[in-house]
């Protein structure tokens, strides 16, 4: 059942969404080459900690860490290790939480360490802009359809792939909720959008084929074929005045 927010609990959705936020964009701004995913893990864990907040993705469905970190071919899902070194050149995709309230935020964004090769630097610039494109078709009125199809019209131009058996979803009272928000799907199609909807559109875009497949840790998703792979994610309201971002922050420098 899809749960819509009023103006209270949107106010709640705003503080754990910016400490989800704001969470992140220290992940990225600490990403250093000799680091281990395990020391940025901990990085994360402790600011949300410092705030007051509880980090979401923990203990979810088992999940052990606080953030998936996932690099190069890895699509989502990397679980935080201190035997896996951050190396120049990787692009390194963070995925995070924080729960404050009784509400969630969920966020991730691809950040390069060092210099990164062109091809890496345009997977990253064209997955954040079919998120943004994602964004701009969730007014209400129109459908989960209109997103994906925004999401995967853009990356397709760009000759790109969309993740298929992954998708975004609702956001709110717990960090998964109703609908469902494919990255694919075509215009005019699906549930319809109104005010008060939370939800967190992230598209994973693979730099090859869409075919993902799991590894034998039993959780980091990988692309088929080895190509890179990247994913950005808000969480957004669906307002009268238009799509409002909830995890505002994490892309400024
Ligand atoms: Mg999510």
């Amino acid at each position: 059942m899809i749960q819509l927010k009023n103006a209270q609990e949107l106010a709640k959705m705003r503080r754990a969404c910016q400490i989800s936020a704001e969470a992140l964009k220290l992940g990225g701004r600490s990403i250093e080459a000799g680091m281990t995913t395990a020391d940025l893990d901990k990085i994360i864990y402790d600011y949300i900690k410092r705030h007051g907040a509880r980090p979401n993705f923990k203990g979810l469905y088992g999940f052990p860490g606080t953030a998936c970190i996932s690099i190069n071919d890895e699509v989502i899902h990397g679980l935080p290790s201190h035997s896996r070194q951050i190396r120049p050149g990787d692009i390194v995709s963070i995925d995070t939480g924080a729960a404050i309230n009784g509400f969630n935020g969920d966020n991730a964004c691809t950040f390069p360490c060092g210099k990164v090769d062109i091809e890496a630097q345009r997977l990253m610039d064209v997955t954040k802009e079919s998120l943004h494109r994602g964004i701009a078709a969730a007014v209400a009125g129109n459908r989960v359809g209109d997103i994906g199809h925004a999401v995967q019209s853009y990356v397709e131009e760009n000759g790109f792939s969309v993740v298929r058996s992954f998708v975004g979803h609702g956001v709110g009272k717990e960090l998964h909720e109703d609908p469902e928000v494919p990255n694919y799907g075509h215009a005019g199609h699906g549930v319809r959008l109104v005010n008060g909807m939370t939800i967190a559109i992230e598209p994973m875009v693979n730099q090859k084929h869409h075919s993902v497949k799991t590894l034998s840790d039993g959780w980091t998703v990988v692309t088929a074929d080895g190509g890179l792979a990247a994913h950005f994610e808000h969480s957004i309201a669906i307002l009268p005045g238009g799509p409002e971002i909830l995890t505002i922050g994490w892309e400024e420098p």
